[in-house]
Parts: C-alpha cells; sequence; structure tokens
C-alpha cells in the first residue's frame, strides 16, 4: 500500500464527478504531455464501463477536451466552460500546444459499449500520425480524481516513507499513544515529511476557503440545474427562509447572520442540509468543488465542518486544520483498504466514506479521544454499508445531491454517540467496518455500481443523457 497525503484526498477540481470528470481531465493533461514532441494530426478517446454509461451525464467527453486543451481543473474559470466546449464543437478543433488538431467531439470520443478487463473506470487515448498509431496510453480513474497508468506508476515507484506509517486504524491508535497526541497531531507529522508545516496550513486554509466559497455560492445562485432533468435548485431558497433575504455584504456577513440566528435544533438540522445541498448543486452544475473524498460526496464535509463552526464550540483556526488532517487520514484509509470508487463500491464508498471521514474530525474537534474518533467514523460507515449508487440521468443530481444532508446528519449523529459511548466497548472496530466495507463491495451487483442500470436509475422514466 502507497502511504498517502491528506491532499490526495481533498483535491480542488471541477464538478460533476472526481472519478467521471476530474480523473479522465487529469488523463487527459497526462496524455498531452506524452505528445510533446511526437507529430500526429489526430486524437481518439475510447470510454469504458461506468465511463461509458454515465459518461455524458458526468460530462467525461467534456473533461477529457479541456484537458487535451492544457487548462488546470485547479483553476480554470469555471463559468467560461460552455465558451470553450462550444468553440471546441463548432470548429472541430482542439488547438493542443499551439497546434490545430482536426476534432470531432462526436465521432471521436467513443462510448464503448463494454468494460474494459483492467477497471471499470477506463479511458484510452489513441495519437495518430497520417493514419498510423503513434502513442497511445491507457488509464483508470480509480475514484475521488485518482489516476493510475502504467508510466504513472512508474513515475510513483519511489515509496516515501511517513515517520508514523499507517495502514490500519490500529496502526493510527498505536502512533497517537506513542506520541501521546491526538490523531490529527500524528498526520501533521506525516504531513511534514512531504512539505513544511507553513505549506500544510496553507493548503488546508486554500481547501477550506473553496470549500466556503461553493457553499456561499450555492446559497446564493438560484435556477435550474443542467442535463435536462429539470432539478430545481433549493439551497437558496432553504436559506432564505431560515435567514430572510436581506442584502448580505460578502460571504463573511452571511455567516454571522447564520450564527447569529437561531439555534433550535430543526434550524440547524435545516442548515446542514442547506449547506450540502448547496455544495452539490454547484457540483451538478460543474463549478469549482473539493473532492472529499469525490465530488459526489463533496458537501458532506462542508456542511459538518460548517455545523461545528457555526453552532458548536468553534475555538478557531486550529480547530479546521484538526478537522481537516483528521478526517483526511480516515480518506486515506478508506483508499488503503477499500475503495473511494462508486464504480467499484457503490454510494457506500462515497457518501459513506466522507460521513465517516467527517464523523472522526468532528469528533477531534469536539474533544473526543483517537478511540472515540475511529469509533464515530466506524457508526458513520456501519450506516452506509450496501449502499448502491444508482443516479437518475447518469446526472449527478438525484439522489446525489440530497443523499450529501442525509451523509452530514449522519456523521453528527455518529460523533455524538461516540463521544457519549465508551469506545473500548465498541463492538464493531473500524478497521473491520473498512473490511466489510471493501466485502460488500465486491458482492454488489454491477448495475449498482455508477452505471444508471439498477434502482432509482431505472425506475424514474428520464431520458437517460448516455443513451
Ligand atoms: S449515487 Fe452516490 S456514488 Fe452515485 S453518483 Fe450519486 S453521490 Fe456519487
Amino acid at each position: 500500500m502507497e502511504p498517502l497525503s491528506i491532499f490526495d484526498i481533498y483535491k480542488i477540481g471541477v464538478g460533476p464527478s472526481s472519478s467521471h470528470t476530474l480523473g479522465p481531465w487529469r488523463a487527459a493533461l497526462k496524455f498531452r504531455e506524452k505528445l510533446i514532441g511526437i507529430e500526429y494530426d489526430k486524437i481518439a478517446i475510447h470510454l469504458y464501463g461506468s465511463l461509458s454509461k454515465t459518461g455524458r451525464g458526468h460530462a467525461t467527453d467534456q473533461a477529457v477536451i479541456l484537458g487535451l486543451l492544457g487548462f488546470d481543473p485547479t483553476t480554470i474559470d469555471t463559468h467560461q466552460l460552455s465558451i470553450i466546449l462550444e468553440e471546441v464543437k463548432i470548429n472541430n478543433l482542439l488547438i493542443i500546444d499551439g497546434k490545430p488538431i482536426n476534432f470531432n467531439p462526436k465521432s471521436d470520443i467513443i462510448f464503448e459499449s463494454y468494460e474494459h478487463k483492467r477497471h471499470p473506470n477506463t479511458l484510452k487515448f489513441l495519437a495518430f500520425g497520417s493514419n498510423d498509431l503513434v502513442l497511445e496510453e491507457l488509464f483508470a480513474s480509480v475514484g475521488g480524481g485518482f489516476i493510475e497508468s502504467e508510466f504513472i506508476h512508474e513515475e510513483t515507484s519511489t515509496i516515501h516513507c511517513f515517520p508514523h506509517p499507517i495502514f490500519s486504524g490500529e496502526d493510527l491508535i498505536e502512533h497517537t499513544d506513542i506520541m501521546g497526541t491526538a490523531i490529527s497531531d500524528v498526520v501533521f507529522e506525516n504531513e511534514k515529511s512531504f512539505m513544511p508545516d507553513i505549506e500544510i496550513r496553507l493548503n488546508i486554509t486554500r481547501i477550506f476557503d473553496t470549500m466556503l466559497q461553493c457553499v456561499y455560492e450555492g446559497c446564493t445562485t438560484e435556477g435550474t440545474l443542467p442535463g435536462g432533468l429539470n432539478v430545481n435548485r433549493r439551497a437558496k431558497t432553504l436559506s432564505e427562509k431560515l435567514i430572510g433575504n436581506g442584502e448580505f455584504f460578502g460571504r463573511s456577513e452571511w455567516l454571522k447572520a447564520i450564527s447569529d440566528a437561531t439555534k433550535d435544533f430543526h434550524a440547524v438540522n435545516k442548515w446542514v442540509s442547506c449547506f450540502a445541498l448547496a455544495v452539490n448543486e454547484q457540483n451538478a452544475a460543474m463549478s469549482r468543488v473539493v473532492t472529499s473524498p469525490t465530488n459526489g460526496a463533496a458537501g458532506v464535509i462542508p456542511a459538518v465542518l460548517l455545523y461545528y463552526m457555526l453552532f458548536c464550540d468553534f475555538k478557531g483556526e486550529e480547530d479546521i486544520y484538526k478537522f481537516f488532517l483528521t478526517s483526511g487520514q480516515i480518506g486515506c484509509l478508506f483508499k488503503q483498504g477499500a475503495t473511494i470508487s462508486a464504480a467499484v463500491g457503490g454510494c457506500q464508498a462515497e457518501i459513506g466514506v466522507s460521513s465517516s471521514m467527517a464523523a472522526a474530525g468532528l469528533t477531534e474537534v469536539m474533544g473526543g479521544t483517537p478511540e472515540q474518533c475511529l469509533m464515530a467514523a466506524e457508526i458513520a460507515m456501519e450506516h452506509h454499508l450496501g449502499l448502491t449508487c444508482d443516479p437518475i440521468g447518469g446526472l449527478v443530481q438525484v439522489p446525489c445531491i440530497e443523499r450529501n444532508a442525509m451523509g452530514a446528519i449522519k456523521a453528527i449523529t455518529a460523533s455524538n454517540l461516540a463521544l457519549m459511548g465508551d469506545a473500548k466497548k465498541a463492538i464493531v472496530k473500524f478497521d473491520t467496518v473498512i473490511k466489510t466495507m471493501w466485502d460488500t463491495a465486491q458482492d454488489m451487483n454491477l448495475k449498482y455500481k455508477e452505471t444508471s442500470e439498477g434502482g432509482l436509475a431505472i425506475n424514474i422514466p428520464v431520458i437517460n443523457p448516455n443513451c
């Protein structure tokens, strides 16, 4: 198992999907790098398995174009996306490193009807020169924006060594015991082997700021989401019902108004849902989001963190660092011990993992012990086991958007149960729930793994953009 950084789990990108948008986008960028110095006049992309079945609804075709054009998903102006893509469609041309290449998105992106043996989310890039194949590269988008290919594997063949190697919940507790500290302190020490302290803090601040902006924009934007399902955005209406639709001069004033408003259970519960809906409405609209651990599940972490900051005993920015370090480590453990890809494990791998991450992060900042953090993470996942992925119309909208609100509420409940409980007496251990999630993933019927061929996706009569 390769050691992972929390910044592998938390990545700034573009919606709607980490495995179907961000991963293929990053693969296209890698392929573009390999094209340097090669003579070619044609490019084709083959999408297999889940990338083919839900690729149009998840914007995989658009993502590979943007990657080939060299746009960075972390910095691209998301308001320009439709203009850039429309230009390619009208001109049937890709400009790669200043060189125009004839490219018809309709015929040069091929949605294959079968799954590639490499992985359920496989894509292949081909470059031709005078009709001869000059470069071919196969990638697997393995969830959360991670990609694998033979040459990427070579690039990362030097294994990074952490001062505190952690590959299981048991390892984590062992190191917190040795250091006599919280989970976040152990994780911070490990992250320091990648970068200086200041950079860790800056990265977390940047991630947190991106999440906050996403919540704010989601709560201040109205309209219908793209894709043809005619899903109305609800976060703005919900926010206005809770604090009125007065003029707010920016994010800080809006947040202050929330924290000054009623804090009764119903209001807090509605705010948590509102924050989660806001992020995933933004995600569905191809806006900027942070994978946590995926885009489809990007609303859980910000909703739970804002719940803590606005309605609990928030002590200052140190709490934000702790929350991300602890929750990020939980995400790493699921990636290492099971999966964070819905095409491999269904929605338990997305919303289940994000809920588990949020539960652990919340428990630490609420004063829980490392054992209680893992207990909270275990409880949150335990009640997502078997959750299928069945997005209607192949879009990351229904049930995905509301599912983030559910994941956030379960995380808060899991944290409360762990904080009131005796972790030493927990019947189910954190490592056992990871194993169980993986076993369940392997037993799950293929139609419930991000194919839109089962569940709600077949019981709601809509035109699937992938057909
Ligand atoms: S159902 Fe869950 S796993 Fe599937 S796309 Fe939606 S959020 Fe992601």
